[in-house]
């Protein structure tokens, strides 16, 4: 990363802009070119959960008990890069960021991120990264971040989009996958996530960008213009 991305001074606040959603929004590829567009660090909260899934697979951990997901909890040793253009997620020293977008671990992923102390210890681990990271500022996108991670946050943002549209979206992804399947498996995953955490309805103060009818670009754009109006304001501008 070159010089912009740095940090004017050691004690200067790293600026966080904070998007949450659900499955299929786009959040992912969305958040990353946003951050690239501002010269920020990326942060996925989704990989360090999909990494922890992945590790407990590797120890054939049962993921739907949450006693079990502790245990393979206490040696996880987690890296993750911040570099929107070079994006990569290691558990000890293996590289797993093709490997956590498995089917196998997307299935187990929900089991783990359910366990309370689990929640506790990876959002303490995301805001000392963040606040460690050299970078005048972070996008941070997941599932809580608006509510949970950063609450306090100068840009809260709720992206969605209609369910049908997320499913569509994803199965364009996964081509080698049932249609069918694929929608199924999202609103499960959906459905197990929003009784931990609420990402379809926006907070107080959070602002919401549907990109139901927008396409890419178009997305990343009304996320850019949230951000310009509201750090805007903020600065007095
Ligand atoms: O965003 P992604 O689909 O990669 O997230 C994978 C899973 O991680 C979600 O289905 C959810 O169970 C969990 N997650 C979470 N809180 C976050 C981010 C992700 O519980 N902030």
């Amino acid at each position: 990363m070159t010089e912009p991305l740095t940090k004017p001074s050691v004690d200067a606040p790293v600026t966080v802009v904070a998007i949450d959603g659900p499955a299929g929004s786009g959040k992912s590829s969305v958040s990353k070119a946003v951050a690239e567009r501002l010269r920020f660090g990326f942060l996925d909260t989704g990989a360090a959960y999909r990494a922890l899934a992945w590790h407990a697979l590797a120890h054939e951990a049962d993921t739907s008990d949450a006693t079990a997901v502790l245990e393979v909890f206490g040696d996880f040793d987690y890296a993750i890069s911040l570099d929107p253009a070079d994006r990569w997620v290691r558990v000890g020293g293996t590289d797993v960021t093709a490997a956590i977008r498995e089917p196998r671990v997307t299935d187990a992923v929900s089991g783990v991120a359910r366990v309370p102390a689990v929640r506790q210890a990876v959002n303490d681990l995301f805001r000392r990264l963040v606040a460690s990271s050299g970078l005048r500022g972070v996008v941070v996108e997941g599932r809580d971040i608006t509510t949970v991670v950063y609450p306090d946050a100068p840009v809260r943002i709720l992206l969605t989009a209609a369910p049908e549209v997320r499913a569509a979206r994803r199965s364009a992804e996964l081509t080698d996958h049932d249609a069918a399947k694929v929608a199924a498996a999202l609103h499960q995953r959906d459905a197990a996530d929003s009784t931990v955490v609420d990402f379809l309805t926006a907070a107080p103060g959070v602002q919401v960008v549907d990109s139901t009818h927008l396409d890419f670009e178009q997305t990343v754009d009304a996320v850019l213009n949230v951000v310009d109006s509201t750090m805007g304001a903020r600065d007095g501008r």
